[in-house]
């Protein structure tokens, strides 16, 4: 009879074990009641940044880029580009030919952005990215060209034309001092001229979503909606210039950089956001900022999933309740593991060997949940992104009056560009993102009013192929 009761005993522990666990991804999975109201939150704070009475406070900044259209084929000439704020930075001399045979070339090198440097002075950090342009000229020989340069740079700019951005706040991993409030064409400018090396004329500065969306629209010229969704989060789109009462005229769009990353930090987002999210705010450069980026984007997602399991563990329902050194490492969960384990394919014994890796020592049950884990983080991560895009998608479709509309995505590793028109619709998708894909996409299907697509597409060089 003791034995029974032992048996017995052990057998609650269990299921009492497995529902704490599922009460703890509880908090992870949001109803389609919950994402429509993210969505109906979003457009609150979009139309909050548009606003001129709203605008200083707005969270969403929906910062206006100048930009007023997107290519047409026409462009012509040799361009340099930098490419800044995410995990690399890259130089790029693009090379356009328009006319009967249209055709781009490009040529680029990643360089490393030392820590020191993301996070040193303004100065250090501009001296660097000129020190890796001069390498690069040399690398092409084309340092007597004195090129026009485009400088992609991934963070909220206050722009009053083409050419000049004033940075709002460093994001992501960047902290550079003396950099928030100046205009980061003149700092590189100024860099530039302190090298004495060569000359180059800096036309313009944009956004990564507003890079993305123009890159896609030089082939289809109906893409108005650029998404990011790598080391941080984000959004742009093709607004009415008359709703953007910041800017001066009524006629034709503009591009808006919606810096979405910084949606819930005036806490509308705290109902949906968990302890988790918290400890991983508490822990970042930028506490209490860019609440919904942390919740979605690459740079936290490994953070999430490894507070979740330090919290399993401490509860002694993982890894024999031991707390590894490992498990107590910051960023020890890159996002690029995440991936690995969500993959639907992967088996778990998979997951066990890149848990291993990471010196985290599993079981099989370890390795389930783990899984577990990192799919719900993943998850909750696409579908907010979708019920902030639905918002957008719903904007655009009100702003032209059309009682439908229609979508098709391409994706290029984690940026997104989106073709609308009022006919045809395919999803398209690319890499190895099609868990994050495939949800948000479904996601937008979901919640964003009269808005339909057909398939769903991933581009390779080859071509483009379904995304089933
Ligand atoms: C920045 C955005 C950028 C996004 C994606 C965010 O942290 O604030 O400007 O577009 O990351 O790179
Ligand atoms: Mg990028």
């Amino acid at each position: 009879a003791k034995g029974a009761a032992m048996v017995t005993a052990v057998a609650y522990r269990l299921t009492e074990q497995a529902r704490q666990i599922q009460q703890t991804m509880e908090e992870f999975r949001l109803s389609k009641e919950q994402l429509l109201e993210v969505k109906k939150r979003m457009r609150v704070e979009i139309e909050r940044g548009l606003k001129k009475s709203s605008h200083q406070e707005a969270t969403v900044k929906m910062l206006p880029t100048f930009v007023r259209r997107t290519p047409d084929g026409t462009e012509n000439g040799d361009f340099l580009a930098l490419d800044l704020g995410g995990t690399n930075f890259r130089v790029l001399l693009v090379k356009i030919r328009s006319g009967k045979k249209r055709s781009v070339e490009m040529h680029n090198k990643i360089y490393a952005i030392p820590i020191e440097v993301m996070q040193g002075t303004g100065e250090e950090l501009f001296d660097h990215i000129v020190h890796c342009i001069s390498d690069f000229l040399d690398y092409m020989g084309m340092k007597s060209a004195r090129l026009p340069l485009g400088f992609t740079f991934s963070f909220p700019c206050h722009q009053t034309s083409l050419d000049a951005g004033i940075l709002v706040t460093w994001t992501k991993g960047f902290k550079a001092t003396d950099c928030e409030g100046e205009n980061v064409v003149e700092l590189l400018r100024d860099a530039i001229k302190r090298k004495e090396e060569f000359e180059l004329d800096v036309v313009a500065i944009v956004n990564d979503t507003v890079g993305t969306m123009m890159t896609c629209a030089y082939e289809e010229p109906n893409c108005e909606v650029g998404l990011i969704a790598g080391t941080g989060s984000n959004a742009c789109y093709m607004e009415e210039t008359k709703n953007i009462e910041i800017v001066e005229g009524n006629e034709g769009r503009m591009c808006v950089n919606m810096e979405w990353g910084a949606f819930g930090d005036n806490g509308c987002l705290d109902d949906i956001r968990t302890t988790y999210d918290q400890s991983v705010d508490e822990n970042s450069l930028n506490e209490g900022k860019q609440r919904f980026e942390k919740m979605c984007s690459g740079m936290y997602l490994g953070e999430i999933v490894r507070q979740i399991l330090l919290d399993l563990t401490k509860r002694g329902f993982l890894f024999r309740g031991q707390i590894s050194e490992a498990l107590k490492t910051r960023g020890i969960f890159e996002t690029k593991f995440l991936s690995q384990i969500e993959s639907d394919r992967l088996a778990l014994l998979q997951v066990r060997a890149i848990l291993q890796q990471l010196g985290l020592d599993s079981t099989c049950d370890d390795s389930i949940i783990v899984k577990e884990v990192c799919g719900t983080v993943s998850r909750r991560a696409a579908q907010i992104c979708g019920a902030g895009m639905a918002a957008v998608v719903d904007k655009i479709r009100e702003n032209r009056s059309l009682e439908h509309l229609t979508s098709q995505w391409e994706w290029t590793a984690r940026s997104t560009s989106c073709t609308l028109s009022k006919e045809r619709t395919s999803w398209e998708g690319k890499g190895g993102h099609s868990f994050f894909s495939r949800i948000f996409h479904q996601t937008v299907k979901d919640l964003a009013r009269n808005v339909t697509s057909t398939s769903c597409c991933r581009r390779t060089a080859a071509g483009r192929e379904p995304l089933s």
